[in-house]
């Protein structure tokens, strides 16, 4: 017998798990019944393809004992089994992404009742045992092999493992429960358990107990009674008429482990050329490592119902990573390997024909589900204008923006609706990009849009706006504009009053240029301005500023943007230093209106120190 020491986040999980009430506990059922159907997936496809399994008269079940008298249950499967080595790496540590920031955050907040749903978005998974028990035990025979191994934990920091004697392959888990978790010895308790989670794993789950009854004398019978408890009907397989809303989200549940009923789910069965069944589902709360680069992928692949792989990241495109579902064709073989599926031409046909289902079915869900779509995964959908060029229309269709006349999102399409009735409404959608709302919305760039009655989108995700809007082009033939990189929406009229204001400024523009020298591209008056004194634009003819997406995109630092500073000719205090012959003000003012131009774009001042410095002299110089 060997002991060790959990890794240190399991150690500080399980401390979590007994101690925290937790009002969800029969979950660990169906965790152990999830991870049993999980090894006869993997030991299956081994009976079909290895030469070495072939030959085993094998049937796949789950066995669940109840053992009153010891106040025990038992789940054995006869799937793939674990050697040593897995039950020490598997039971001992933590291998998914996203754990430890997990962990760091249920640490803070020992005290309170851990929220279920973090806990069922995270997947505990096999630890979710020592919330009934704290004397566990794993035995487990890997196929093929001829050792068999004990794990045993009393879920505290240390666990043993040792050598022992067992026939068949596959995994037996014995739990005493806990005093307080006797109720899960009920046979009503566990059937109901078993049929609500996992009526429609594919496998044939049993539950043997001991029934005590007396007969008419008084004597007591004891028998020995094995039911089956659930359908094993693989879900997927059936017709989508035979199926029930609620076995549609406890299947979810069951496969990935996610507390909440999910959003929304697309299934479909295609016959003819290709023959496969897809069963999709989008999970209410984006998954935690969505953002991470070893993202757990979520969709299994099966072929003829066969479990092949959940750890292919491609099946369908990057930008859906928060889809979970299942993908069973008919047509591929069964040995097929890793290499041959990624370039494989059925499954890059289900693939694309996949897509297409999921976003039509995103596009046509009701207000309320769309809402929570976009909260969750409207950045998805900008990633994927980026990259699925095929679906662009349809992408387009479904992606949300803010904007200075709706409350919260709008489309492109009703963009469109409310500025097409306009008079010489050019076919543009404007918008402007920043990281804050607040800044956005308060924009001097904004003025003039906003005093012409001219929708603009604000968009706050700058990281992934930049990159994406410029090369969306156009939507149902209105052109995409960057307010920051055109001129102000001119008319005629004030096209003259503007050559007349650049001549009456001349002088002063001048002393302002001279004084800025680098720091500027250039000044000259606007009209676009009607209430702030100044702004900055990017110069849009020069090519730095569409390179500077790019070496974003390359991950490098983004070059400075040269900026010209723009004037509004009508505001009063251009008006008065126009009239001043005092220099030493005007060199001051020039660099107040520059920074303070800067700040409302978010764009930090180059000299603080000298920035607050003039603040304070101006403000002297009033008082
Ligand atoms: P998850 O199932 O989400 O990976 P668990 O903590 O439940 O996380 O299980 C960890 C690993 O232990 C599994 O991925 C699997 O490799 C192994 N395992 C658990 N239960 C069994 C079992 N009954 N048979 C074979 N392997 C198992």
């Amino acid at each position: 017998m060997a002991k060790y020491t959990y890794q240190t986040e399991v150690g500080q999980l399980l401390k979590l798990m007994t101690h925290s009430l937790y009002s969800n506990r029969e979950i660990f059922l169906r965790e152990l019944i999830s991870n049993a159907s999980d090894a006869l997936d993997k030991f299956n496809y081994l009976h079909l393809t290895d030469e070495k399994f072939k030959s085993e008269d094998w049937k796949p079940q789950i066995n669940i004992k109840i053992d009153e008298k010891d106040g025990s249950l038992t789940i054995g499967d006869n799937g793939i089994g674990m050697n040593e080595q897995d039950l020490i790496q598997n039971l001992g540590t933590i291998a998914k992404s996203g754990t430890k920031a997990f962990i760091e955050e249920l640490e803070k907040n020992k005290d309170q009742k851990i929220d279920s749903n973090l806990i069922g978005q995270f997947g505990v998974g096999f630890y979710s045992v020592f919330m009934v028990s704290d004397a566990v035990e794993v035995i487990s025979k890997k196929a093929g092999d001829d050792k068999a191994y004990k794990f045993k934990s009393d879920g505290s920091g240390e666990f043993e493992v040792s050598q022992v004697i067992k026939d068949a392959h596959g995994t037996v888990i014995y739990i005493k429960l806990r005093d307080d978790a006797k109720e899960f010895l009920d046979v009503h308790r566990v059937k109901e358990i078993v049929r609500r989670y996992s009526n429609h794993i594919p496998y044939e789950i049993y539950i043997n107990y001991t029934e005590v009854t007396k007969d008419e004398d008084g004597n007591e019978k004891v028998e020995q009674k094995r039911e089956l408890a659930n359908e094993a009907t693989a879900l997927w397989t059936l017709p989508k008429s035979e199926i029930k809303e609620e076995e549609y989200k406890e299947f979810y549940k069951t496969n990935w482990h996610d507390i909440e009923d999910p959003l929304t789910w697309i299934h479909t069965s295609a016959e003819g050329a290709i023959e496969y069944k897809t069963l999709f589902y989008i999970p209410k709360k984006a998954p935690m490592d969505l953002f991470r680069a070893d993202f757990q992928p979520g969709i299994k692949l099966y072929i003829k119902r066969v479990f092949i792989t959940d750890k292919e990241r491609e099946l369908l495109p990057l930008y859906l990573r928060f889809v979970r579902g299942i993908i069973d064709s008919e047509d591929l073989p069964l040995n097929v390997s890793r290499e041959i599926l990624q370039e494989n031409r059925i499954l890059a046909n289900i693939k694309q024909a996949s897509v297409k289902k999921i976003l039509n079915h995103i596009k046509k869900l009701k207000e309320g589900d769309f809402d929570i779509f976009v909260e969750n995964y409207n950045q998805l959908i900008k990633e994927g204008i980026y990259t699925d060029h095929v679906n662009k229309e349809l992408l387009l269709d479904i992606v949300r923006y803010k904007s200075n006349k709706v409350e919260k999102y709008t489309s492109l399409n009703d963009y469109i609706e409310r500025e097409k009735e306009k008079e010489n409404r050019k076919k543009e959608i404007y918008y402007i990009i920043g990281d804050d709302i607040n800044l956005l919305k308060h924009s001097p760039l904004l003025e003039s849009y906003n005093k012409n009655d001219l929708e603009v989108l604000l968009l706050d995700e700058k990281e992934i706006d930049e990159i994406v809007t410029p090369m969306i082009g156009e939507y149902k033939e209105w052109k995409l504009v960057d307010i920051a990189t055109v001129e102000a929406p001119e008319t005629q009229e004030n096209k003259e009053e503007l050559e007349e204001l650049n001549k009456e400024y001349e002088g002063l523009i001048k002393i302002i240029k001279d004084t800025l020298g680098e720091s500027v591209k250039d000044v000259r008056i606007t009209t676009r301005l009607t209430e702030s004194p100044s702004c900055v634009v990017p110069d849009s003819s020069d090519p730095m500023v569409s390179m500077r997406a790019m070496f974003k995109q390359l991950g490098q630092e983004e070059p400075e943007l040269p900026l010209i500073l723009e004037l509004n000719g009508k505001h009063p205090i251009l008006e008065k230093l126009k009239g001043s012959s005092d220099i030493p003000l005007i060199e001051e003012s020039a660099w107040l209106l520059l920074d303070s131009a800067k700040l409302a774009e978010g764009i930090e001042p180059k000299d603080k120190v000298g920035f607050a410095k003039r603040v304070t002299d101006i403000l002297s110089k009033v008082v």
